[in-house]
Parts: C-alpha cells; structure tokens; sequence
C-alpha cells in the first residue's frame, strides 16, 4: 500500500511561504496545517488527516472515510472519525454539506464552489461552472448571509 503522493497544499499563501521548501514531506505540512489550524497533530488526526487530503479534492461522508480508515489499518472509531471532522470542519479545514437529512458530506475543497448530486450513486460532484443564483431575500436584522450553497440534484435519463 503504496499511495504516498505529495498532499495537495490548495492554500495559495502556503505556497508562497517558506513551507515551499519542504515539500515533498506532506506529512509535515499536515502538522503544520493543523497546527496552523489550532488543532494538535494527534497521531488520530495525523491519520485522518493523511487519508482526506492525499487524494486530492474530494468529498467524504463519515462512514467512508471510517471504512478507508479500516483498511488502512488505523486503528479509530466511528465516533473518533465523527468527531475529527467536526474539529476539521469548525477549523476551516474541511467544509461541511448536508446533502440530506441523513448524510453529511465533507468537502477538502474549502473554497466557494456549488455540487452536482447524482441520487442513485449518492455521488456529490464539484460543479465546474458558476451559478446565477437570483435575488437573494435580505437576511434578518442583525444577519447577513455567510454562503450561498447549490446542490443540484441529478437523475439518470431512461435507457
Ligand atoms: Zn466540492
């Protein structure tokens, strides 16, 4: 099990900063990362960490991510995964969709992007394009909106 690829540092501050000089040791930056982040580099987190955002941008719901887990050997609880992305999450290292009632998807990719959701895969895809979103109601006194978030649902035509 050989996947080691270099993480993918999405910040385009990190990559300016002196950090550049040691890429190639991906498992540094992530404890830079998170201790940037606020969060100590457990070795849990260290793991998880590693698992999420070596692959590149994607999109993981708690139950996926717990079975790479399993297989990877690392050895966590469902709750321990729960609850690391929850950290990763209210960090800003992860972003946080509710797709439905019953599942949550984290997304690697931070920055502002809508989703394609195709139903029978339960697949959420980044859409590759910008969304019109029309005339948004003005918040409530005291708010003002923080995201706008699309998901559009997809279906497969028939035959
Ligand atoms: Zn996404």
């Amino acid at each position: 099990m050989n996947d080691l690829t270099p993480l993918n540092v999405r910040n385009a501050a990190a990559q300016h900063d002196a950090s550049l000089a040691r890429r190639g040791c991906p498992v540094s930056d992530l404890k830079d990362r998170l201790r940037k982040s606020g969060l100590r580099p457990t070795r849990q987190r260290i793991s998880l960490g590693w698992l999420l955002f070596a692959k590149g941008d994607r999109h993981i719901t708690a139950e996926s991510l717990f079975e790479e887990a399993m297989r990877a050997r690392v050895p966590v609880s469902l709750a321990t995964v729960y609850n690391t992305l929850h950290q990763f999450t209210e960090v800003g290292l992860l972003r946080q969709l509710a797709v439905d009632g019953s599942k949550s998807y984290f997304d690697t990719n931070v920055t502002d992007h809508h989703h394609f959701f195709v139903e029978e895969d339960d697949q959420l895809m980044d859409m590759p394009m910008e969304v019109a979103v029309g005339e948004l109601p003005a918040a409530p006194a005291g708010m003002e909106i923080a995201r706008v978030d699309v998901i559009v649902r997809l279906r497969r035509l028939p035959g």
